[in-house]
């Protein structure tokens, strides 16, 4: 039977939760105590292949991500991968579909989930063709690419004629942007390691000198301490990575729009890249506005990780919101709607600069930025890297001694996580969540909140 010709057969979900709040992973303004989880679906098939696909969540509220996931994934049990993967475009359409769509449309964890089940059969697909998920893309023809779009709602800015004749043009010269990736050429590195909140200064000064020896000049850290604070962690931070250190500040979401604007001006003199996140993720007309206002600071804006589907994406690209697309590889459907979206950024001339601050984020996400590169927009951007959790896949991401990411080489979309993990983490069942310290931290229903956690 050719690999293709697989029969879904059965899947599984489990909670995943990694406790990286114990070393404050993932902490920031608005969140205390981050644990990076996944909801984590297979799909057997009766070809043996596996295929594996995940969203993330950060604790709390990951019961309900695999609830959702349970929903749509009997969805493909019985289809066969090539019906499946004739039409992507109308399989992602058909899975946003239906009386669950009414939970919230392309929003939320009904987005997530979809995610999960449409990354599960990307990744049987790629493993079914041998090769990893940014090759297998990287093969298709300009109309194979089209056809796992969805055009509804973004045709107004995208047409599929405008994005095959994008795609025909990059195609003359993607021969030589695959040697480059076939050499970890392909995507450089920025770091965040270095600037989770929870990080005393002194933490932060050896982080910082790490990640220089390692050959990254781009490090991005948490910011919305205060004024006082936040100048003179930022201050110290300058002094380390010096006049060529290019430095980006994260606020999640913290900030109204005209605070942003007033706090940010004060901050002018350190020369930050972006400000990411300064408001509302759902505020598109909020962020050109501060996009307006600091432009003449030098300061520009970054946000993405939240944006749920490809028309926000639409949105802040109409309203001249952002200098940097920061898509999440789990917030939206799936390769489908990331490949949509970066068609649409490349149109627009903004980079995509994707957000992967969690634990196998930059597992999928050096996989889209390499698509990006190599097929989309020819251009190099950058990625950023957490040093967190790589040891738990089986095809982990790394970094070169120049500083750029190893280009995904196992077939698949690099989802799979090492069975030995769920003894531990599976959620509530693993040896550390029945563990004492892990029962008092999953009863603490404040978890996170300032003020409020317990645990
Ligand atoms: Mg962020």
């Amino acid at each position: 039977m050719a690999p293709n010709d697989a029969v879904i057969t059965g899947f599984t979900v489990r909670d995943l939760r990694w406790p990286t709040s114990l070393d404050n992973i993932g902490t920031d303004p608005m969140n205390l105590a981050g644990e990076n989880s996944f909801g984590y679906l297979q799909y057997k098939t009766d070809s043996g292949l596996i295929g594996t696909g995940w969203s993330f969540a950060n604790g709390q509220g990951n019961d309900v991500l695999c609830t959702a996931i349970r929903s749509l994934a009997p969805r493909f049990v019985g289809r066969s991968l090539s019906s499946i993967t004739a039409n992507m475009g109308e399989t992602q359409r058909k899975i946003s579909s239906g009386q669950i769509r009414f939970m919230s449309p392309e929003r939320g964890v009904l987005q997530l989930a979809t995610n999960a089940v449409l990354n599960a059969i990307w990744d049987l697909w790629a493993k079914a063709e041998g090769k990893p998920l940014w090759k297998l893309v990287a093969d298709f023809t300009p109309e194979e690419f089209v056809r796992t779009m969805d055009f509804r709602y973004v045709s107004d800015v995208l047409t599929p004629e405008q994005a095959l004749e994008m795609l025909k043009q990059q195609a003359k010269t993607k021969a030589d942007r695959i040697q480059l990736a076939l050499q970890n050429k392909a995507v450089p590195a920025y770091n965040t390691s270095a600037g989770w909140l929870g990080h005393s200064d002194d933490k932060v000064r050896e982080l910082l000198k790490n990640a220089m020896k390692q050959g990254f000049r781009h490090f991005k850290l948490k910011a919305g301490l205060g004024i006082e604070a936040d100048r003179k962690r930022l201050g110290f931070v300058r002094e380390v990575v010096g006049d060529e250190g290019i430095l980006m500040v994260d606020v999640n979401q913290l900030w109204d729009v005209d605070q942003a604007i007033e706090y940010m001006k004060q901050l002018a003199d350190l020369k930050l890249w972006f400000i990411e996140e300064p408001t509302s993720p759902d505020d598109i007309l909020g962020h050109a506005k501060i996009r307006a206002a600091l432009k003449p600071y030098g300061i520009g804006v970054a946000t993405g990780e939240h944006v749920n589907n490809r028309v926000m994406f639409k949105q802040l690209l109409q309203a001249e919101a952002i200098d940097a697309v920061q898509l999440d590889a789990c917030r939206l459907a799936s390769v489908n709607e990331i490949l949509t979206v970066l068609l649409m950024s490349s149109k627009f001339g903004v980079p995509v600069v994707p957000h992967s601050g969690g634990a196998g984020m930059v597992e999928l996400c050096s996989h889209i930025s390499t698509i990006d590169f190599v097929v989309v927009s020819g251009k190099k951007s950058i990625l950023e890297y957490t040093d967190h959790l790589h040891e738990a896949f089986e095809a982990s991401a790394a970094i070169t001694p120049e500083g750029y990411h190893v280009t995904p080489r196992v077939p698949g979309y690099s989802c799979d996580v090492k069975e030995a993990q769920f003894l531990e983490f599976e959620c509530p069942n693993g040896s550390f969540w029945s563990s004492s310290v892990g029962q008092k931290m999953l009863s603490d229903p404040w978890r996170g909140v300032p003020g409020e956690q317990s645990s």
